[in-house]
């Protein structure tokens, strides 16, 4: 129900969420199982939608589907991903399939059906601003409701003890090609809108994807393949000096689990942001099978004679770009390691740069005066998620990937979603909704390993709850 339409519009929530991406809808489908919190949850979107730009045939997850909203937390909990594909009658299929990554777009169906049966979700609402009402010990969120062109409809206001920010990412562009990606004509595009383009970009004469992540070598595979043999006519460059494979070992993985994020937590800034620096193979490489499958389909075409016609060339910078008589872009690029420079003249451009966090400073610059921050003046975060505020701020904020610089880089990552989620509820609940193992990893990171320890009962940050079942 709207809040604006309740009986009692100002009656306060217990947890206000901001954004539905996979990690706020872990949240909320955990909660939904605990009875007599009151959530309700927003996001400017009309509909749930994943990634949809990168929708790619075929294009699977980078982590197992066990990776899903709730099972790493809560595998009887009624959202499990196995459970989706019981109320689809396609378990059988699922099972003889064999298959630990599943595709991208089944990820996003999966998603779209708990939205469609998870009570509290709001779509079509844009949150604008989060304030402390120190009269009334609350938390003020102002809403835009849109209408499906993104058109305002009305103004709204909803009154909660508690925040959560899942704001998610937003795509990144370089500085220098900023210009051409918003002046309309040739297509010059971030990856995130690639399907919304791709049969321009299959029509046109010459195209260069720059970036040799994930999402770059998914979409010079998806150009290379439906490009006729011979004629290709691709240029895929990037600024990493190989095409680097993303870690993959069992034991590297462990980088990616509650052990690692509170040993990395507990270090000091300096070394924490060292580490992060480091660490981009974990996230920023391209998993292997898209690397091999990359290198199958140019073999392929070799085998009647001939070379495709595709650069590959990694080490590549883009310092500038133009248009050239309205019609042609002009890449200016330069090869670190050789020092040399050199143009290149394309009919359309990829730019798979990557995403940032958003800043949460737009929604929360009502809350500056009571913010703590970091020498680089990034908000501080506690070990449980909690945004460090002024003590006279009772209630509390809980931030969801936008921790890396206090939690790591497995702030985004799918498989760590449900046990922040279960952290953030337990936190709220002052107590154990639900319960968490004490170890999570074979390595021991650090001489000493802090144990995942459960809280101290301590006041809810809420009301009491009606159904406490655990
Ligand atoms: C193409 C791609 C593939 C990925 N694949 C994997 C993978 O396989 N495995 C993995 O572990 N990680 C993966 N990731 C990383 C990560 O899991 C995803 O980015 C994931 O979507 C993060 O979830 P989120 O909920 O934090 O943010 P998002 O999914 O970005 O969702 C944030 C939501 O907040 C909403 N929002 C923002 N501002 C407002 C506002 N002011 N008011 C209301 N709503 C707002 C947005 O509309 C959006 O719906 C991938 C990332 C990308 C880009």
């Amino acid at each position: 129900m709207n809040p604006a339409q309740s009986p009692d519009p100002d009656a306060p929530r217990d947890l206000v969420g901001i954004g539905i991406g996979p990690a706020n809808l872990s949240l909320a489908a955990l909660a939904d199982p605990l009875g007599g919190l009151d959530t309700v949850f927003y996001d400017q979107r009309p509909t749930f939608g994943w990634h949809p730009g990168l929708l790619i045939d075929g294009a699977t997850l980078q982590v197992p589907f066990l990776a899903d909203l709730v099972s790493l937390t809560d595998p009887t909990s009624p959202w499990t991903f196995l459970n989706y594909l019981r109320s689809r009658e396609r378990l059988f299929p699922f099972y003889f399939a064999e298959r630990f990554h599943i595709q991208r777009a089944e990820y996003d169906a999966y998603c779209r059906w708990v939205c469609d049966n998870l009570p509290g979700l709001h779509f079509g609402h844009q949150v604008d601003a989060v304030r402390w009402n120190p009269e009334r010990d609350l938390f003020e969120v102002d809403f835009t409701q849109l209408d499906t062109d993104g058109e305002a409809e009305a103004l709204g206001r909803t009154h909660t003890r508690n925040v959560v920010l899942g704001i998610g990412t937003e795509p990144y562009v370089p500085d220098p090609l900023k210009p051409l990606v918003e002046a309309p004509g040739v297509p010059v595009l971030h990856a995130a809108d690639y399907l919304d383009h791709r049969a321009a970009l299959l029509a046109a004469e010459h195209v260069t994807v720059v970036g040799i992540g994930q999402s770059g070598a998914e979409i010079f595979l998806d150009l290379l393949r439906n490009k006729p043999a011979g004629r290709e006519k691709l240029h895929w460059l990037g600024r990493t000096e190989a095409f680097t494979p993303m870690e993959y070992s069992k034991l590297g993985l462990e980088q990616f689990t509650p052990d690692h994020t509170r040993y990395f937590h507990a270090l000091p800034e300096p070394t924490r942001d060292r580490i992060v620096d480091g660490q981009w193979q974990l996230h920023k490489g391209i998993d292997a099978a898209t690397i091999a499958a990359v290198h199958d389909e140019l073999y392929r075409r070799t085998l009647h004679g001939g070379w495709p016609d595709a650069v590959l060339t990694p080490g590549v910078r883009v310092r500038t770009a133009g248009r050239v008589a309205t019609t042609k872009i002009e890449l200016h690029l330069e090869h670190g390691r050789q020092d040399s420079r050199s143009r290149l003249t394309t009919d359309a451009v990829v730019l798979a740069t990557g995403y940032r966090e958003r800043p949460l400073d737009r929604i929360l610059a009502g809350l500056d005066p009571y913010m703590r921050r970091d020498n680089q003046e990034r908000p501080r975060i506690d070990e449980d998620h909690r945004l460090v505020l002024d003590p006279s701020v009772t209630g509390t904020v809980y931030v969801q990937n936008a921790e890396t610089h206090t939690h790591g880089v497995g702030a985004p990552d799918l498989g760590l979603a449900p046990w922040r989620s279960a952290l953030i509820l337990n936190s709220l609940t002052g107590g154990e909704a639900y319960a968490l193992p004490a170890r999570t990893a074979f390595t021991t990171f650090g001489l000493t390993q802090r144990r995942h320890v459960p809280p101290p009962r301590e006041a809810p940050a809420l009301t009491p709850l009606v159904d406490d079942r655990r």
